[in-house]
């Protein structure tokens, strides 16, 4: 699941991270209230307007600004509320802004220029590792870094099992440079990033930038969170968090039924039982010339229900051109999800792209048979392969 950078804050703010004050405003007239209220708290004069999506590079697309006056906050509050907001990591469309972050102006002038670092926590899947990627140069380009000047992003590996040791902290703060009361902070930033990660169960938490303030001060302005889907259960604190103006509808219709589905670009759909196999049949689906159009898995339970459900998600995306259906018997028996395919087509009326179904496993033949004398535009395989080989001949 991910977050909103408010959000972030709040998770981060509550580990004793240190952050950026700011609160969150749906319109105008409350972006002016909110702006008030966090200059009574933090006699800031100036105000950051910030676009609250799910996507970074905003201040690349107009979606950050300054204000320095009420009257400031009011007028771009008004024009990045609604606005289309269209950034690097966005699509084309863009995302429709529908709240602004109204935050304190932390780059104020002082003794120091202000520092911008870059610093995220996540899993290092090859090592089995939580590591925290840092760099000095934070800010908006660190991709341009990233590619250009790697050596200047430091990783440092933690051992899950003993948790963030504190010379592990020092070094951080060393590598960026700091010293004195900076270094001090930055050791307790990266202390309580640590824990808010590991405790909130995120799989990414991303501070860019990471700000040294003009008076030593080591703040979170930005924030990049993603929390594990799978640990949510133990955050029922966390659930309202979920922003479903953010996701994918055809997601969060599959998730409100059950089914696992994630979208992707392709033009075949396939409807599978087990992670593994649909894995497979990805694979299957790509050798046969075809681009996957999803991931999905039905579960254990293949009914006409679900399988109906499914087929109708599948059909929403504009882009499939086949649809293979790829499903192994083993407690559930391939002909009651034979007769289930059977049942959810009639009941859909129509459907306007071929459909090859692959059933293997207890009474495969039974299946086979049931599907063969539907008299529905249903091919039948019992083989992978020649599955794979019914899908490219409807595609070519
Ligand atoms: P992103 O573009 O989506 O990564 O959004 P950020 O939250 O990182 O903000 C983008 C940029 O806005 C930052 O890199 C800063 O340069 C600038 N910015 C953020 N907060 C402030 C602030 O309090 N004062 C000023 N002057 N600039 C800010
Ligand atoms: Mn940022």
């Amino acid at each position: 699941m991910n977050l909103h950078e408010y959000q972030g804050k709040e998770i981060l703010s509550s580990f004793g991270v240190a952050i950026q004050r700011g609160v969150v405003a749906q319109t105008p007239e409350e972006a002016v209230v909110a702006a008030r209220k966090l200059t009574e708290e933090t006699g800031t004069s100036w105000h950051v307007i910030k676009a609250q999506v799910h996507a970074g590079g905003r201040g690349k697309g107009g979606g950050v600004k300054l204000a320095k006056s009420l009257e400031e906050v009011e007028k771009l509050s008004g024009q990045i509320i609604g606005m289309n907001l269209i950034t690097p990591q966005t699509s084309a469309e863009g995302k429709k802004v529908h709240q602004v972050l109204i935050a304190e102006d932390v780059y104020y002038p002082g003794d120091n220029e202000p520092e911008e670092y870059y610093m995220s926590v996540l899993l290092n899947r090859a090592t089995g590792k939580n590591m925290i990627m840092y760099s000095t140069e934070g800010g908006m380009d660190i991709e341009a870094v990233a590619e250009k000047t790697p050596h200047l992003i430091f990783t440092e590996e933690i051992d899950p099992t003993q948790g963030l040791l504190p010379f592990q902290a020092r070094k951080v703060a060393f590598n960026l440079g700091l010293s004195g009361q900076a270094f001090k902070e930055m050791t307790k930033f990266v202390t309580a990033l640590y824990k808010a990660y590991t405790e909130a169960d995120a799989s990414l938490f991303e501070i860019n930038p990471v700000l040294k303030t003009s008076d030593d001060k080591v703040i979170a302005v930005d924030a990049k969170v993603t929390l594990d889907d799978n640990a949510l259960f133990r955050h029922k604190d966390y659930a309202y968090m979920r922003d479903l103006r953010e996701e994918n509808p055809i997601e969060v219709e599959a998730k409100e039924a059950g089914l696992n589905y994630v979208d992707l670009d392709g033009n075949v759909g396939c409807m599978v039982n087990g992670a593994g196999l649909a894995m497979a049949t990805m694979d299957l689906i790509k050798q046969a010339g075809g681009e996957p159009a999803n991931f999905l898995d039905v579960g254990g339970t293949a009914d006409a229900e679900r399988v109906e459900t499914a087929f109708k998600l599948i059909l929403k995306d504009p882009n499939v051109k086949a649809i293979l259906v790829n499903i192994f018997g083993g407690i559930v028996r391939c002909d009651r999800v034979a007769q289930g395919i059977v049942d959810a087509y009639k009941n859909m009326g129509t459907i306007n792209v071929p459909i090859i179904v692959r059933l293997q496993g207890t009474n495969a033949d039974i299946a086979k048979e049931l599907i063969d004398n539907s008299g529905l535009d249903v091919q039948s395989a019992i083989e992978f392969q020649e599955a794979a080989d019914k899908v490219q001949a409807v595609l070519s």
